[in-house]
């Protein structure tokens, strides 16, 4: 039988990119190290007074609530924690998502709200479906996210936002803006989001330096029930198929993944964000949130849904 490199116990769990076997004791401390130091590294906590988890049911967001509730009650307490969860109006899909958030929540005595699309907003994703936003429903349903989440974070007081985005999803988009040369997008893949607007949530991401695997048996490790279905809408995704090609390359390059992310926050990131200005925000004309234009993405998307909806009545 295989042992643990750090204990000697019986292994569990295969570290990839440094090729070593843990047991699920050791694993745990090193995934709760690693989040820490991540927090610490980029001072995500720093001045924080509540921070708002984005919690969809899924393996990242279930591990990154357990993670943060338990680093925080031990090494933060005077930071106050909430969850978010945005019940997307995804038929077989959202309920089951908002379950095991209410779930997960109860359990580790976590205050959360439920923001149900259907019913507070007038839509649901699904209904993208009968529009010609169908094609990029995943983009569109990314912008009512992004908003939704920083829209209920500054309605509830939070000063932090933090999601559950892993090293495998930073990849992938760097994989993307590289290859498509995006600079102006490439500039905002990093660990954290600072904001001076009171009406724009500062962003943080605790474990971008973890993979979706690690995360995973973190929260079968500590007995966090996740989703254990995938959203019906996501078949034949540009992005699935990039991680997995991105898989394939880790595979024949070990830490691939960790190196191309490294470079990028260690080499280029501070190179990029002397050059590239930070975009000017307006107000929304609309909803009154921060914007890069007069109508902001999310309420262009509203309208154009609004529109589909007339012509098809
Ligand atoms: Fe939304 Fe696409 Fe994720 Fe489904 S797979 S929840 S549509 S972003
Ligand atoms: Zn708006």
């Amino acid at each position: 039988m295989t042992s643990c490199k750090l204990c000697g116990g019986p292994a569990a769990y295969f570290i990839e990119h440094s090729r070593i076997m843990l047991c699920q004791a050791c694993f745990i401390k090193y995934y709760e190290k690693k989040v820490y130091n991540t927090i610490m590294k980029h001072g995500m906590l720093r001045g924080a007074r509540k921070v708002a988890v984005a919690v969809s049911g899924g393996k990242d967001s279930m591990a990154l609530l357990k993670v943060v509730s338990k680093l925080i009650s031990e090494k933060f307490p005077e930071v106050e924690l909430i969850a978010i969860h945005i019940n997307l109006g995804i038929e077989g899909y959202s309920g089951e998502c908002q379950e095991i958030v209410e779930k997960v929540c109860g359990k580790l005595g976590v205050d959360y709200i439920i923001h149900d699309l259907s019913s507070m907003e007038g839509y649901r994703i699904s209904d993208l479906r009968s529009t010609p936003l169908r094609k990029r429903i995943c983009g569109a349903c990314g912008t009512v996210k992004r908003y939704m989440m920083n829209r209920l974070a500054y309605e509830l007081g939070a000063d932090r936002v933090a999601t559950g985005h892993n090293l495998d999803d930073v990849v992938e988009l760097l994989f993307e803006f590289y290859l498509k040369g995006s600079i102006e997008n490439l500039v905002r893949v990093r660990p954290i989001s600072r904001s001076d607007n009171p009406k724009l949530i500062t962003k943080i991401k605790p474990l971008i330096e973890l993979t979706e695997k690690e995360n995973l048996y973190y929260a079968l490790a500590r007995g966090i029930p996740i989703l254990d279905a995938s959203c019906p809408l996501v078949e034949g995704s540009r992005m699935l198929r990039r991680k997995k090609l991105i898989g394939l390359i880790e595979h024949e390059i070990s830490g691939f993944k960790h190196t191309l992310y490294k470079s990028h926050v260690k080499r280029i990131l501070p190179r990029l964000e002397k050059v590239v200005a930070e975009p000017m925000l307006v107000e929304c004309e609309v909803c009154g949130m921060p914007s890069l234009s007069s109508v902001c993405s999310y309420c262009r998307l509203i309208s154009r849904l609004a529109r589909s909806a007339e012509s098809s009545s």
